[in-house]
């Protein structure tokens, strides 16, 4: 990192993994389809401008991004890629987005009747959402979709580069509910080309999508979760569409190495007590990192082996049980790989109940981020 930092918890980001993931996808695609690297959230909490960066370099046609920050952040940076951003933003800010040039994702009529009062000195690159059946945001009906397309015919400031949707069960075992959104997006489709002449761009599918249903006809694909190396569901990852690796890993060091007595109590409530003679090690990290009280429970790897987490996490630090003596320094893993072990953030996820997305994105911005 160019950065310097005075901790000893690190976020590793392997931008070579990235590019990899990317690569397998793109062997997987029709040569045709394109990719654009989802770096929201500041690349799910992997670092948004360094692997923006790395994925471009990859062969990344263009960015998406939630947020219209998020996309004039990686302007300041210098990112010239085409950058769309997938959520709502605001009709007053339009002329912010197309002065950077940057896509905004738009599906309401009154949206563009407020935007269109402003006066642009650069049209405004525009990607119209179709709600196909994710019930989030988007156009649900032709008329909805007629009457929009014909005040963006009589606006030129309004350059429509492209049609979307997003599946919400791609991830699943179950097809029916994709093959129901598909169907919708085809009959939306129809009308949309017999209303608008001209040609326009469509995407349509996430890491599921693209990796399982790879013969789609997106001109590109909305590459998220899995270029991170990650698979968006135990569905996906039993499959194994296409090999990743994984980008993140978390490290820290033993800062505190002591001998207990037995019956000696660790952390806050006293809720663990050693049982013998015991090694405890003292980890610089807590739940204000993103490490939560939840992950009690966890191991971690010290050289090499499991060992297990004792007592309430701490805001800062927390401790685990030690199988011997180790120094001070010594390495210690949370997510990632010490020889032939390997926590991974699945593993992380299944311990929270949640989905793999939430465990980079939930280590926070005070842990610095390394990149190989
Ligand atoms: N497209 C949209 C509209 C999204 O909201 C997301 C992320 O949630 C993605 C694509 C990327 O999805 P994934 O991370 O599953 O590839």
């Amino acid at each position: 990192s160019l950065d310097t930092f005075y901790r000893d918890s690190f976020v590793e980001v392997d931008l070579s993994a990235i590019q990899y993931n990317i690569h397998q996808l793109q062997q997987r695609l029709d040569e045709k389809t394109g990719v654009y690297a989802v770096v929201k959230a500041d690349a799910y909490g992997h670092g948004d401008i360094q692997v923006a960066h790395a994925a471009l370099e990859a062969g990344a046609e263009g960015l998406a991004v939630a947020l219209l920050d998020e996309a004039i952040k990686l302007r300041h940076a210098g990112i010239d890629a085409p950058i769309l951003v997938m959520g709502w933003t605001r009709p007053k800010d339009a002329v912010v987005a197309a002065e950077h040039e940057i896509a905004v994702t738009v599906f309401q009529e009154e949206w563009l009747k407020e935007a269109g009062l402003l006066s642009f000195s650069k049209s405004l690159k525009v990607h119209l959402k179709l709600d196909t059946g994710m019930g989030r945001i988007g156009v649900r009906s032709v008329a909805e979709m007629e009457r929009i397309l014909s005040y963006m015919k009589e606006e030129n400031f309004f350059s429509l580069e492209a049609l979307f949707t997003h599946f919400a069960t791609a991830d699943e075992e179950g097809l029916d509910y994709f093959a129901t959104q598909e169907k919708r997006w085809n009959e939306l489709f129809s009308h949309f080309k017999r209303i608008w002449p001209e040609n326009v761009e469509v995407h349509t599918s996430n890491s599921a999508a693209s990796m399982r249903y790879p013969g789609r006809l997106d001109h590109y694909v909305r590459f998220g979760i899995s270029m991170y190396g990650l698979y968006p569901s135990s569905v996906v990852k039993k499959e194994r569409p296409i090999d990743l690796q994984p980008a993140f890993s978390l490290h820290s060091q033993l800062i505190h190495v002591k001998r207990l007595e037995p019956g000696e109590s660790i952390s806050y409530g006293a809720t663990y007590r050693t049982g013998n003679h015991e090694w405890i090690g003292t980890i610089p990290l807590g739940y204000a990192d993103g490490w939560i009280r939840r992950l009690q429970g966890m191991d971690v790897l010290v050289d090499g082996k499991r060992q297990p987490i004792v007592g309430r996490i701490c805001m800062d630090q927390f401790m685990i049980r030690l199988d011997q003596e180790y120094p001070i320094g010594t390495k210690v893993t949370l997510i990632g790989k010490q020889g032939e072990q390997e926590i991974s953030a699945d593993e992380v996820a299944d311990q929270l109940e949640t989905i793999n997305y939430e465990i980079p994105c939930m280590i926070s911005n005070r842990v610095p981020r390394v990149f190989l």
